[in-house]
């Protein structure tokens, strides 16, 4: 039966009576108690304001949307036994957007937030929205075709049970009328008769009345089944849109679902709201829903549409939702945060950090760098199958892969970065720096003076005052004058310059160029020239040996100018000095325009920190071990300090000045021998004090095998290159040496020089070189890959020369460079392969092969062009492909043995070890002339 009250239509609807009528008064239906009657039009009514309710939503007056939403993400995680396991993280996210507006009426507790989102997530979400309230209105009007057919279907069973009810009646009135005529028959033909024709009657009515009946009921009963299906759509639909209605009846909030609390402690992120101003929370409460119920359901369908279990307690309070909602607030802060890194058993906010990574790092400084337990930079380093302690110190390329391998980003820290060095140099920028004295190089062309120069400077400025003092060579000295000090490197020329350049350092501040006034510009004047610009120091030009009669001040500064080093009197910007080495004359005004130059430059230093410097010189001394003369750059340095040179380490014994004296401290600027290192270090190699010896020496030691790595890549690089360039050329000749000098810096300018000598066709291959004497293991190296030793102002001592003669090996000594240089270039214009010239003599065609057992392929010919000779070149040509090059073994005219046959001929021959001759193959015949050169 249709409803027709207001408790029958709220069962019908699955929902309390009380609602109902909250919702028929919303809707416009006063009805005041749950037994009022309710009519077809109350329903319309009802239905149209929920409709009006969607159908508004639609037209962007949106009141209250709940999105739900599924996110699997994937993540990689080594477990404790180090395999590697996939755990799938499962995001669900669901949010609901409010009207602030709309807020309260009832006192219930919903919260809804409403959070930042961008353009393209509203308009995503606006999407959303209207295809849920579409599907909503598409659902209403099925309902209502629905509930349309059910009146339908109730009207048609109504009339159904009247038709019954009057086939009945019909048929009892029939049957009545049957017995009647019974009676009246009975009483017509006799007593038995007439019972019996009674008793008949009675029963076909009876017959005919149960059929009808029963037909009747058949269809009453399909009837029945139709509106039960009908209904139960109905009611089925009417349930959907009124889901909501279960949150509503919610009493009051839970705090967390156990639910939540879970998924909470699963991940690792702080729930949103811990990040402030990044969402707002709104508080609306349950009546502010009324009108919202059927969103609800669009969360519920869009759910289903997804296939989410949305985890909802069914029927069930709001308390759980809402739980469930902040819960899944949290979890939607995961899938943001956690990009990078997810660790489930260690509930840690990741951090992805800048790690730099010194040269070498201890695993508790490694692990502070990166703000873990060393334990899990132990722990780590186990996986990648190094077992180390918390003291170990790790490499850079270790540590660095072991950084990137815990999800931070690994740079290599320099030595000399402030990062890799915190304490000793972050601690001393705020140094005051002060200025410092210049430090200058001479350069020029050979025999301009600069030695004279210098040893004149040196004279005339530092030994004055210092009777008795021993000069003695350091490679650099400072000198006093009355305007300041000024330093020289004193390895004059431009080969320690560029060695030093070549390492990346840069010593000199300002470049003194020597030219002779009587000799000019010559090939190293402009090299010196090109070497000051390329380093960008400022050029003072001396221009020397004035005194000489044969002095042309102008026509030097003719050529100068021409190589764009222009005098200042010509608005230039190099000070043109001339000066005579020999008499001393102009010396103090050349002194003057460095200082001059130099106060420009604004040179300054620090002078209270820890020494920073360069290795200017360093050698092997018998009685006190390596030496090496430092230039101390900024700092001081001072006796008893740790110092880093290179790859050598060590604590400074004693310190010595330029005149073999004693001092305690050396400033900016002041060159300083000194000793106590390990090795002799390399010049050009940057210095500095360290504050820990253990790790001076980590780092040395370290360097030292680093070193020994690259250069024996190197050394494998370079002949790997020769193997090449052998195979590829087939002619390239290497020339290899083994270097010993007394210093570093002659070893640099002599490697460098002879390096130079090399050719296409010749290499210069100095297998090693090194600062001292010649030992038994560098003439062992020198059998070993078959090199010449040249030792310059260095001996052999008496075990290797020994070795050296039971060996062949050829030690040859020099004190200069140039006859070194001179020799080496003879060797190598000896070595010089002839150089060959090919001339074409002839052309053959062979037109028969004949085998012969001993003898081989005797190829039967025509010389089709020139002349073929005995014991010439040939090369032979496939289908004008070069097969094989080589030489006639014999040629035979007829029988007999031939020196040549000429064109038109024919002629037998075979070739020197070769017999895969074929008909149709072609001999070209060549002589190769050898032409004698030098370099
Ligand atoms: P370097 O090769 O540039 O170092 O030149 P040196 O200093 O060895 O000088 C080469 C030659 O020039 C030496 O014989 C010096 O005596 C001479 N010499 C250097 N300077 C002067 C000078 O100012 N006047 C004269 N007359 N001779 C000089």
């Amino acid at each position: 039966m249709a409803s027709n009250n207001v408790a029958q239509f709220a069962t019908e609807l699955n929902m309390s009576a009380d609602l109902l009528l909250t919702q028929l008064h919303a809707s416009g239906v006063q009805k005041s108690s749950a037994s009022d009657p309710l009519s077809k039009e109350d329903k319309d009514k009802l239905l149209d304001h929920l409709r009006r309710t969607h159908g508004a939503a639609q037209d962007g007056d949106k009141k209250k949307i709940t999105l739900t939403r599924k996110e699997t993400t994937e993540i990689k995680q080594a477990d404790a036994t180090g395999k590697s396991r996939t755990i799938q993280v499962e995001v669900r996210k669901k949010r609901t957007f409010v009207k602030r507006e709309d807020a309260p009426t009832d006192g219930a507790d919903v919260v809804a937030t409403l959070p930042v989102v961008d353009a393209d997530e509203i308009a995503r979400r606006e999407e959303e929205m209207r295809r849920q309230a579409e599907l909503i209105s598409r659902q209403e009007a099925e309902l209502r075709e629905k509930q349309e057919h059910l009146a339908k279907l109730e009207a048609e069973k109504a009339a159904q049970a009247e038709a019954q009810e009057k086939a009945l009646q019909k048929a009892k009135v029939e049957a009545e009328k049957n017995a009647a005529q019974a009676v009246l028959a009975a009483a017509t033909t006799g007593g038995a008769a007439a019972e019996d024709k009674k008793r008949v009657a009675a029963e076909e009515a009876k017959k005919k009345s149960d059929l009808q009946a029963k037909e009747s009921a058949e269809k009453t009963a399909a009837t029945e089944r139709a509106r039960k299906a009908v209904a139960d759509e109905v009611a089925q639909i009417k349930a959907m849109l009124s889901a909501p209605r279960r949150v509503i009846k919610a009493p009051e909030p839970a705090p967390v679902a156990p639910v939540v609390a879970k998924a909470a402690e699963g991940t690792l992120h702080k729930p949103a709201d811990k990040k402030p101003g990044e969402k707002k929370p709104v508080v609306v409460d349950k009546k502010s829903i009324k009108s919202a119920n059927v969103s609800s359901t669009w969360q519920d369908d869009a759910a289903k549409k997804r296939g989410v279990s949305t985890i909802k307690p069914r029927g069930n309070t709001g308390a759980g939702r809402d739980a469930w909602r902040s819960g899944s607030r949290g979890g939607r802060r995961n899938s943001h945060a956690d990009d990078h890194s997810t660790n489930f058993q260690a509930p840690t906010e990741a951090v992805v950090k800048d790690v730099y990574v010194p040269e070498t790092i201890t695993v508790a400084e490694l692990a502070h760098k990166m703000s873990v337990k060393a334990s899990e930079v132990i722990k780590h380093l186990m996986i990648l199958g190094q077992m180390v302690t918390i003291n170990q110190v790790l490499d850079q390329e270790t540590a660095m892969i072991l950084v990137e391998e815990m999800g931070h980003k690994a740079f290599a820290a320099k030595l000399d970065d402030p990062e890799a060095l915190l304490e000793s140099s972050a601690a001393h920028a705020d140094v005051e720096m002060l200025p410092r004295a210049p430090v200058v190089t001479v350069m020029g062309h050979v025999d301009h003076g600069k030695t004279s120069l210098l040893d004149y400077i040196r004279r005339a400025k530092v030994a004055s005052g210092e009777a008795g003092g021993i000069t003695q060579h350091i490679g650099a000295y400072h000198v006093e004058t009355p305007r300041g000090m000024i330093t020289f490197l004193d390895t004059p020329g431009h080969e320690a310059f560029t060695a030093m350049r070549a390492r990346g350092a840069q010593a000199t501040d300002i470049v003194i160029l020597v030219v002779a006034a009587d000799d000019g510009v010559m090939p190293q004047t402009k090299e010196a020239i090109a070497h000051a610009k390329a380093a960008g120091v400022p050029l003072v030009v001396a221009i020397n040996k004035i005194d000489k009669p044969g002095a042309n001040l102008d026509r030097v500064k003719q050529e100068l100018i021409a190589e764009q080093v222009v005098p200042e009197e010509y608005g230039g910007d190099a000070p043109f000095i001339s000066v005579s080495a020999k008499t001393g004359q102009g010396i103090d005004d050349l002194l003057e325009s460095v200082l001059l130059q130099a106060e420009v430059m604004e040179l300054k230093a620090q002078r209270d920190a820890p020494a920073r410097g360069l290795v200017v010189e360093a050698r092997l001394d018998k009685g006190r071990g390596p030496v090496a003369t430092i230039l101390v750059q900024s700092g001081t340095l001072k006796r008893g300090d740790v110092v880093l040179a290179g790859s050598s380490y060590g604590r400074v014994r004693a310190m010595l000045d330029e005149n073999g004296k004693s001092i305690t401290e050396a400033g900016p600027s002041i060159p300083v021998e000194i000793q106590g290192l390990t090795e002799v270090p390399v010049a050009g190699e940057d210095v500095m004090v360290m504050a820990d010896e253990r790790k001076a020496r980590e780092i040395g030691l370290f360097r030292q095998g680093k070193f020994r790595d690259v250069k024996l890549a190197k050394q494998q690089a370079a002949k790997l290159e020769n193997m090449f360039e052998q195979m590829g050329e087939g002619e390239v000749q290497n020339l290899p040496l083994i270097i010993k000098t007394d210093v570093q810096g002659s070893q640099e300018a002599l490697v460098q020089s002879l390096q130079k000598l090399s050719t296409s066709e010749v290499r210069v291959q100095v297998v090693h070189a090194g600062v001292g004497g010649i030992s038994e293991s560098d003439v062992n190296l020198a059998v070993a890959s078959k090199a010449v030793i040249i030792g310059f102002n260095a001996r052999a001592d008496a075990s290797a020369r020994k070795l050296a003669e039971a060996n062949g090996i050829d030690i040859r000594y020099y004190s200069i460079i140039y006859d070194a240089i001179d020799e080496v270039k003879a060797a190598l214009s000896g070595m010089l392969a002839p150089e060959k010239r090919e001339q074409a003599l002839g052309l053959v065609e062979i037109r028969q092969v004949i085998l012969v057992s001993k003898v081989g392929a005797i190829a039967g010919c025509y010389v089709l062009d020139g002349v073929v000779k005995r014991g010439a070149s040939v090369r032979l040509l496939r289908d004008n492909v070069v097969i094989w090059t080589g030489e006639l073994d014999s040629l035979k005219r007829f029988k007999d043995d031939a020196k040549e046959v000429r064109a038109g001929f024919e002629c037998g021959l075979t070739l020197k070890n070769f017999n895969d001759i074929k008909e149709g193959d072609h001999l070209e015949v060549f002589e190769v002339q050898e032409v004698a050169r030098t370099l």
